[in-house]
């Protein structure tokens, strides 16, 4: 008989513990396999085994030697194990850094169909592809998410099943005959031949940072290379030694979707040897995927933020694209950065890690100086020794705008038309997608707010709604004030469908695409669109922050940020830091080809450091700015930082909770942390809970695990008030 320890599937922090089960039968098990079994009132759930112990005892003896009721395992779901010894270990580290529960980073590292998760039973199965079509778009009775549905798909004809977010809305809209599935064979994964093609030469530049990287005996990296500097080069080639000496590389970037470029790049030199984990594979290709690469028959990963979990085997190099991204950071527990795993994974693997970037993170910048990563940089561009020349265009200044537009100053307008005339792009910049961030009653004052947030809802003119960028909170706008009934009701404020509107009115002749995550919500729109960028078929492209990253766009010899200090206004820690690195990167897709390029930063603040910085691409400058406030302020990366999210729905019970915490954090923390709030996040609510936020500050992390343990376990079990914890979080 086996004695099996047991992880099981709940994500609450109370059950991070394994439970003992006995095996009678003969299938294979071992650490790392999924089993069936009951637990509590529960008939059946899926667990993880995390031990086997092979015994001679009795169940009877083994219930009087540990006091519990050991109950039988049901059957075994796995015939291989999922997870080798070194992810396991892997995991264990972030879940003790993170201090979330260990089956919770099993979810996250696994594909669906693997997930220790009762709904990945179902299995990945799928050989066709189910599209949604409309067939009918009246909107009578419909409600405002279905009605947002009928009005995408009335724009974009079909539409990927799995790209329905609810499946209870498309259900209900296939039962109102409003939709239909369509069934389209799926061919599965087969990626187009691309060509391999040779190399660039290298610059003196990269060849130096090469030969550093080569003969260092350091084991993590920081790449800071200017806008253009040929960063991916330097990858490619370092990717390609350790594929000669039969290791396997992890290459992250920030999003999938927003770097085909990037991926071409490889895909064009390393060929068939590349896994992709695109957040759009279906759990069957995510499987076949999992198990190509556990199997070794794929040397080289692309993905996201969870391929720092890949199965790769001989793991040499892991490259960071872009650290300072935010999407390498996640929002629910485990809430992990994938760079502090990359280290994690490479202190494990004795892997070399490098993080890359124009504007890297105060965190990675600091740790560099310090010498804890080692520095390579990049200071020149490919093509052309100078960046773009930049203007800051101060908006408070009445003579830089006339009556012709409010949002766009003579400066740009000139600019743009220039541009044009040589037949150049033009990219647009403006970090607030919709038409309007906010719509009020002129009558009463009334703002249209979120139901569930508490944020003011922002309306869209394409499909006439007002939408919650926070959860997908919509409705359609009504014609009067659901207060006092005026049909005064104002568009307060613009956003990129809005600047759209305005370069069509402006520039009548010019081709324009908007590239924002409206656009995008139909994920294959975005690759069609930085595809037809480049091929010049549109003039002007109008974006978010999606379109100042990394992109390599050579005929783009103008850049316009329309409102630079946006981000400067959010209530964080880190807002001059964001707006600095949005100004680099946007800046940074001018004048990247031969002919040189020119940017236009429009603002509220233009003396500000961010600001002023940003436009010249004075990272070090900022560096030393910025790392004073934090030192002044006390954040990061001065001290370390955790916060607790409390909710509840009892909102008054919540407010006394947190601040019974805060004083029992205060005198239990004595001089070894700092603790500030209860303070209300900037959405205040999720759903029904309500929301509260303490932030900790600390130098030494084993002078307060002691206090954060007691704390932990005050916690567990707990239903009527619930703690996230948040190791080094990116917002406060
Ligand atoms: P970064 O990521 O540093 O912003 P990229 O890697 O996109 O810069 O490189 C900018 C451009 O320079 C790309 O078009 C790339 O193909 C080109 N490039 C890179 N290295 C070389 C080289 N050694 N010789 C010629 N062109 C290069
Ligand atoms: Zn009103
Ligand atoms: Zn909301």
């Amino acid at each position: 008989m086996k004695l099996l320890e047991v992880y099981i599937e709940h994500a609450t922090h109370d059950l991070n513990r394994p439970f003992s089960y006995v095996y009678f039968g003969n299938k294979k098990v071992q650490k790392g396999f999924r089993v069936l079994v009951p637990f509590g009132g529960q008939k059946q759930i899926i667990g993880f085994v995390s031990a086997v112990l092979e015994t001679n005892k009795t169940v009877e003896e083994l219930k009087n030697e540990t006091g519990f009721d050991i109950k039988e395992v049901i059957d075994v779901i796995d015939e291989e194990c999922l997870i080798n010894d070194s992810l396991w270990e892997l995991a264990t580290k972030v879940s003790s850094y993170y201090y979330a529960p260990l089956i919770s980073v099993f979810q996250t590292m696994l594909p669906p169909s693997m997930k220790p998760k009762s709904s990945s039973l179902k299995g990945p199965r799928i050989a066709y592809e189910q599209y949604v079509e409309l067939i009918d778009d009246n909107e009578d009775g419909l409600t405002s998410k279905q009605i947002e549905w009928i009005r995408l798909l009335k724009k974009e004809g079909i539409i990927l099943k799995k790209e329905f977010k609810s499946k209870s809305i498309l259900d209900k809209l296939i039962d109102l005959n409003r939709v239909k599935i369509l069934l389209k064979e799926k061919n599965r994964l087969v990626r187009e031949e691309v060509e391999v093609i040779g190399h660039h030469k290298l610059t003196k530049d990269q060849e130096k940072v090469i030969n550093q990287f080569t003969l260092s005996s350091s084991k993590v990296f920081l790449l800071q290379g200017v806008t253009g500097s040929g960063k991916t080069e330097v990858y490619v080639r370092l990717a390609e030694k350790y594929l000669n000496k039969g290791q396997s590389v992890l290459f992250l970037v920030p999003e999938i979707a927003l770097t085909p470029m990037m991926i071409k790049y490889f895909e064009e030199r390393f060929s068939k040897q590349i896994a992709i984990l695109h957040s759009e594979l279906t759990p069957a290709e995510k499987y076949d995927e999992y198990r190509r690469i556990a199997r070794g028959d794929a040397k080289i990963v692309i993905g996201a933020r969870s391929a720092i979990f890949a199965p790769l085997k001989n793991l040499g190099l892991i490259i960071l694209d872009e650290e300072h991204s935010e999407t390498y950071k996640q929002e629910n527990t485990p809430c992990y950065h994938a760079r502090e795993v990359a280290k994690f994974r490479s202190m494990i693997e004795g892997a070399k890690v490098i993080f890359g970037s124009a504007t890297p993170s105060l965190e990675s910048r600091a740790r560099a100086q310090n010498g804890v990563y080692e520095l390579l940089s990049l200071t020149k561009r490919i093509h052309q020794s100078e960046l773009p020349k930049t203007t800051i265009v101060n908006l408070l200044d009445s003579r830089n705008l006339d009556r012709d537009s409010v949002l766009f100053s003579l400066t740009l307008r000139k600019a743009i038309e220039e541009t044009l005339s040589r037949n150049e792009q033009v990219v647009l910049l403006l970090n607030r997608r919709g038409y309007s961030p906010y719509v009020t009653c002129r009558e009463c004052g009334f703002v249209f707010k979120c139901e569930n947030c508490d944020i003011t809802m922002t309306y869209h003119r394409e499909d006439n709604m007002l939408k919650c960028h926070h959860c997908d909170h919509v409705m359609t706008l009504p014609r009067v004030c659901p207060e006092c009934g005026s049909i005064h009701l104002s568009k307060q404020g613009f956003g990129t469908e809005r600047i759209e509107e305005e370069v069509n009115r402006l520039f009548k002749n010019a081709r324009t695409l908007r590239l924002d995550s409206d656009v995008s919500k139909v994920r294959l729109n975005i690759e069609k669109i930085l595809e037809k960028f480049r091929n010049h078929e549109a003039d002007i492209l109008i974006g978010t922050q999606m379109i100042a990253k990394g992109h390599d766009f050579p005929n783009v010899t103008l850049v316009g940020i329309v409102l630079a200090d946006i981000g400067l206004t959010m209530p964080s820690y880190r807002s001059s830091e964001r707006t600095f690195q949005l100004i680099t990167q946007g800046v940074g897709r001018s004048g990247r080809g031969i002919k040189g390029g020119q940017a236009i930063i429009q603002t509220y603040m233009p003396e500000h450091y961010a600001v002023t910085l940003g436009a010249k691409q004075d990272y070090q400058r900022f560096y030393v700015q910025e790392m004073k406030n934090r030192k002044l302020q006390k954040y990061s990366p001065y001290m370390y930082l955790i916060s607790f999210e409390f909710s509840s729905i009892n909102e008054e019970k919540l407010e006394n909770s947190a601040n019974n915490i805060k004083e029992w954090l205060i005198s239990s923390l004595k001089d070894d942390g700092i603790v500030i709030g209860p303070t209300s996040p900037y959405i205040k609510k999720r759903g029904p809970f309500y929301l509260k936020n303490l932030l900790l500050k600390f130098k030494n992390i084993e002078k307060i695990e002691e206090t954060l343990a007691k704390l932990k376990q005050m916690f567990e079990g707990r239903s009527d008030i619930r703690m996230k914890i948040d190791r080094d979080p990116f917002d406060y």
